[in-house]
């Protein structure tokens, strides 16, 4: 599907922060303490490593940090994206602020994963090929499946109990809703049932439950706490040279950064 798959492409942890501009209004992440991998606890030491660019989720270059201790090279997501994910999952900006509702809107939706599904609700379907500034009618079907997934309507009850626990749902709601998803054939129904389940965890601030809902559900892997990613610190003339001379710049984005050595 896309965006997402039905099993996680991967399981692995993955860091987010909220996107800071510099002095010349640029957008990047500051430099995370710990990569995914040390989430155990184990000694990190990570430095930033460049920006890329990519054709669609954010709308702006991510920034990528590597581990020297680890050895792996690591995206830092605004607080809203999800590895592969190509639409926010939570109505936050890059800077981590919350996104009002629309006037006339109970729930914040415009640009998230589940504005499709608000649409499918209401008897919207998108255009076969787009347009409009949203996806395809494809893509509003795959968003249906996604939300439907979140809620572990195609898994097990073990499974169902274990996403209802993370939001605070009562299991049997998700049980029945279920066993009537299975029985509707129409796309507006199916979209109408998972709505219904959305808007409560949407509602107020509970919208950052369905980050950890998604990875309890094998949408994606686990969002690391926030705390885990300090400010980025600033960086003296001898220390950005010594970290181009090493190769530690790339890509379009030329932020000043330096390696947070915390080893
Ligand atoms: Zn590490």
């Amino acid at each position: 599907m896309e965006g997402y798959s039905e099993k996680p492409r991967s399981a692995r942890p993955f860091v987010q922060a909220g996107y800071e501009r510099d002095e010349s209004g640029r957008l990047a992440a500051p430099v995370p303490a710990r990569c995914p991998l040390g989430d155990d606890g184990s000694e990190c030491r990570v430095g930033f490593r460049g920006c890329r660019e990519r054709k669609t989720g954010p709308k702006l270059p991510l920034t990528v940090a590597r581990c020297h201790c680890h050895g792996i090279a690591f995206t830092v997501y605004p607080p809203a994206f999800v590895p592969y994910g190509r639409a926010a999952v939570v109505a936050v900006d890059v800077e981590g602020r919350r996104i009002g509702a629309e006037p006339g809107a109970s729930v914040a939706v415009a640009g998230t994963t589940w504005e499709a599904i608000a649409d499918a609700a209401a008897g919207q379907r998108w255009a076969e090929a787009g347009g409009g500034g949203k996806g395809s009618r494809r893509t509003q079907g795959r968003r249906l499946t996604v939300g439907a997934s979140l809620f572990g309507l195609f898994a097990d009850s073990r499974a169902r109990e274990r996403v209802a626990a993370v939001l605070k749902l009562p299991a049997l709601m998700l049980h029945e809703a279920a066993q009537r998803h299975v029985g509707l054939d129409r796309w507006r129904e199916r979209a109408e049932l998972v709505w219904q389940l959305l808007r409560q965890p949407l509602a107020g601030a509970r919208s950052y439950v369905l980050l950890a809902a998604g990875h309890v559900a094998g949408l994606w892997g686990r969002p690391l706490a926030r705390g885990t990613v300090r400010r980025r610190p600033q960086q003296s003339g001898s220390e950005r040279l010594a970290r181009a001379a090493t190769g530690g710049l790339t890509g379009s984005c030329t932020l000043p950064r330096v390696c947070a050595e915390t080893g």
